[in-house]
């Protein structure tokens, strides 16, 4: 049965099925998706890469990124998505420390991305630009003098994606290479059942950068359940609606952003699309206040499935119900993953009380090149993001914070996100952040970055305001004292909160303390 499961199965049987539909309203049916991915994979081959080879991509979200995707998958090579939103040198950086051999890049980003690589030294043999740009091979080019049919020995291949960053720079995780050809494993099925994706009919809705984790492998699992696969870029909440009423759409992935803006939209704009579609909009990647979770599940209806996890591999998942009987929690273990939440020593906290959370992962991983930060995130077999968390009677995971974003102020800890959930709840905040920030008396005390929807005015009135609703929904410890004010909090793309960047920023000398150079 899983033999028969993904998208060259597909391409057999229904080859007309639509696989992916871009932007620009280009579409491309499974047997065309198939024959597309077996010619990049023969260019790969007549290149000289061979099993273990990384091929790197910096592609807006468009078709060229699942067959970068599908091709490495059953040549061996490792795919490694970078981000288009990164700089010259962050570009560099991934290539560079990924040891890619190709780069493919979309015409429209050959700029940066051709700085990056001339900065290391790489040669103009491995540049491919979709599109085609001066001194880079073309891609349809690469493609059409390449045989059709599969490759003599398919070999399964592994995406190697960089995390966030969001504690330091990001790190490559690697996979060992599965022996033999590609196959559909049942964990990542379970996954699927779990979050309530099933193969057949369906269309998945791919809106955030495929780069990231989640939205590429929620979007590639798609295409090998026989879904068709909508693609957009950042689409502002409006667009997203009424791509969902337009396509039908069943399936897609978002992050809690997404979710806050979407209940905001004035009620008119906000009930006029029907959503009816929608059977599982999963989120994932940071904490979702459960105000804007709630009032998700009354807009979309009880369709929101949340999973944790990381670029290393996921823990927990749970439906809207499961949600509603418990609020605020990010699930249950996935089958035959093992959830423990440890001390500092490595022994279990006893339920309810907070500790680091560590879960098993399906397959080992390492850190490209990092023997000791590997070591760092696994005790005894289990796997560690640096999150804190408690475990409830029944098992359910509830998440407080990462281990790097705690204030201790007073020998207390404050968990951000549960302050950051309160203050987003308020109507004239459109984000908001809380970080440490050393004190004299106190070690750290907590002060609270604050992005008012457009046109609130922001100011001591406002402040006060916030902090009364803090007072509503808060123990006064965990009120905090400064509200600042800002025009956008940073946060990457998958709607993760950069709090290290405003940490950072309150601690850089100020100009006439600067150290001399
Ligand atoms: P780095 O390790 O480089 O700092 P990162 O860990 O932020 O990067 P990812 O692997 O993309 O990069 O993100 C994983 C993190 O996202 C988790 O450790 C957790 O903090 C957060 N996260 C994931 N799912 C959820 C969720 N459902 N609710 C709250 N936070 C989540």
């Amino acid at each position: 049965m899983l033999d028969r499961l993904g998208f060259a199965a597909i391409a057999a049987t229904d080859p007309s099925r639509v696989a992916v539909l871009d932007a620009d309203g280009t579409s491309t049916s499974y047997g065309e998706l198939a024959r597309r991915v077996d010619r990049l994979s023969h260019a790969f081959a007549a290149r000289g890469l061979g099993p273990g080879d990384t091929v790197a991509a910096v592609l807006p979200n468009r078709r060229a990124y699942y067959e970068v995707r599908l091709a490495t998958g059953q040549s061996g090579l490792y795919f490694t998505p970078i981000g288009h939103h990164l700089t010259t040198a962050e570009i560099a950086y991934v290539v560079a420390d990924s040891e890619a051999r190709l780069v493919v890049a979309d015409r429209t980003l050959t700029g940066t991305v051709g700085a990056a690589l001339d900065e290391i030294g790489f040669g103009p043999g491995g540049r491919i630009a979709v599109d085609g740009a001066p001194g880079w091979t073309d891609y349809e080019q690469l493609l059409a003098g390449q045989p059709d049919g599969p490759l003599p020995q398919p070999r399964a291949g592994e995406v190697m994606g960089y995390t966030s960053g969001t504690t330091g720079r990001p790190k490559a995780v690697r996979k060992p290479l599965p022996d033999g050809p590609p196959r559909f494993s049942q964990h990542v099925l379970d996954f699927m059942a779990r979050l309530d994706i099933r193969p057949g009919r369906e269309v998945h809705l791919a809106a955030a950068p495929l780069y990231h984790a989640a939205p590429g492998t929620f979007s590639a699992v798609a295409l090998a359940l026989g879904h068709t696969v909508v693609l957009a870029e950042r689409p502002t909440p409006e667009e997203w609606l009424r791509l969902v009423e337009q396509h039908r759409v069943s399936v897609t992935f978002t992050v809690p952003t997404t979710l806050q803006r979407l209940v905001r939209l004035p009620a008119a704009v906000r009930g006029g699309h029907d959503t009816s579609s929608l059977r599982s909009v999963v989120h994932a990647g940071a904490p979702c206040p459960p105000e804007v979770k709630r009032q998700a599940i009354e807009l979309l209806g009880p369709v929101l499935t949340e999973f944790y996890g990381a670029t290393e591999g996921s823990a927990t998942a749970l439906t809207s119900a499961e949600w509603l009987t418990k609020p605020g929690s990010v699930g249950y273990p996935l089958p035959g993953t093992r959830v423990r939440v440890l001390d500092d020593d490595g022994r279990d906290v006893p339920t309810g009380e907070a500790g680091t959370v560590h879960f098993s992962l399906p397959t080992p991983f390492e850190y490209f090149k990092a023997p000791a930060k590997t070591a760092s995130a696994m005790h005894d077999g289990l796997f560690t993001a640096g999150d804190i968390g408690h475990l409830d009677d029944d098992g359910w995971l509830f998440l407080h914070d990462r281990r790097t974003d705690l204030v201790i102020s007073g020998g207390v800890n404050l968990y951000p996100a549960e302050i950051e959930g309160v203050l987003a709840a308020h109507p004239a905040v459109a984000d908001a952040a809380v970080i440490g920030v050393p004190d004299p008396e106190w070690g750290q005390r907590a002060v609270a970055v604050v992005q008012p929807e457009p046109g609130v005015p922001a100011g001591s009135a406002l402040a006060d305001q916030l902090v009364a609703h803090c007072r509503t929904a808060l123990a006064g410890y965990k009120v905090p004292r400064t509200i600042e004010f800002t025009d956008e909090l940073p946060r990457t793309a998958s709607g993760k909160l950069l709090r290290r960047e405003l940490r950072d920023a309150r601690r850089a000398p100020a100009p006439d303390q600067a150290p001399p150079t």
